[in-house]
């Protein structure tokens, strides 16, 4: 289990991470999430050493991590980081080594990553030959070869189509299930929405927002009702006790509401409708409840 424990960095005199705590338990995926600037990436390259903090503490499985166990982390970072000269083989061989590996193992595990990542025939070929999306993958091949502990990923699915998004979700998954600790970043809420169990959300290096992903849906409290129907009064929807706002789309209306107390209300006046073939109600999505909670942060200048 990771532990970050009341951690801050000063760069100078800009505070990036601010008395920041979170756990990340084995099999557990976690979203770090914030703004650009908000202190994601300082924080992971703590978390892995690179960089040191000023104060707190950072643990894996009880032990500060060092040289000793950085063997057993993997970080995906958001910008790339390979050799491009060198090829494919050649690159994951050298990532491997540094973390301890046997060639033989390496090369048995490139194969299977290779082939689950759909880039088998480039194994022999020039890193620098390779379009973007296929460098992410070799990226995430040398941040997964030594079955990590400890998973960083930074924005892993940047220009990812949503085939090889899934592709990379899969092998994802699969490390969960086999209790690696995942720590995920993403600028995509619904990326977050279907991947992460708990999250934190950093505003100016300090966190806004922290818990368990269906707990801050539940204490948000609005809910969003989707409706499709032939004829709709949106005059009288509006007007309708607890109700927000609501939103004409192409195929659909949305009616924000205050909370789930509301539902009733709006039931009652859609039914009154003509021709209602769709009435959902859904939570509010992970990307409203961020712009509510950041945006008022960043009006309130903290
Ligand atoms: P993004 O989403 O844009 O990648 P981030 O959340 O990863 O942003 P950080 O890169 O951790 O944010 O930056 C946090 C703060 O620290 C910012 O105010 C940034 O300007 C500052 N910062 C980051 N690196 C340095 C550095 N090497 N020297 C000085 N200040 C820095």
């Amino acid at each position: 289990m990771l532990k970050v424990e009341h951690v801050t960095k000063y760069y100078g005199d800009v505070l990036a991470v601010d008395d920041l705590s979170f756990e990340v338990k084995k099999g557990e995926i976690f979203g770090l999430l914030g703004v650009n600037g908000a202190g994601k990436t300082t924080t992971f390259r703590m978390i892995t050493g690179l960089l040191d903090k000023n104060s707190g503490t950072i643990t894996l499985d009880g032990k500060p991590i060092d040289y000793s166990i950085t063997d057993k982390i993997g970080f995906l970072t958001e910008e790339r980081s390979l050799l491009t000269k060198l090829t494919v083989k050649e690159q994951v061989i050298y990532y491997g080594i540094l973390k301890g590996m046997k060639e033989k193992d390496i090369l048995e595990k490139l194969d299977i990553l290779l082939k689950r990542l759909h880039i088998e025939e480039y194994k022999e070929r020039k890193i620098k030959e390779l379009s973007k999306g296929n460098q992410q993958k070799v990226q995430f091949i040398t941040a997964i070869i030594n079955e990590p502990t400890l998973l960083i990923l930074d924005e892993p699915f940047s220009g990812l189509d949503p085939i090889n998004v899934e592709l990379f979700m899969d092998v994802i998954r699969e490390l969960k299930e086999k209790g690696t600790s995942i720590i995920f970043s993403s600028h995509r809420m619904e990326h977050v929405e279907m991947f992460c169990e708990k999250l934190v959300v950093l505003v100016r290096g300090k966190s806004v927002l922290a818990g368990n992903l269906k707990q801050i849906k539940k204490d948000y409290r609005k809910k969003n009702i989707h409706v499709e129907a032939e004829k709709l009064d949106i005059t009288k929807l509006k007007q309708v006790k607890g109700v927000l706002d609501v939103i004409q789309n192409e195929n659909e209306v949305i009616v924000k509401i205050a909370s789930e107390e509301n539902v009733n209300d709006v039931f009652d006046c859609v039914k009154t409708c003509k021709g209602v073939t769709k009435f959902v109600v859904e939570d509010a999505t992970l990307n409203e409840i961020f712009l509510e909670k950041v945006g008022v942060m960043y009006e309130n200048k903290m």
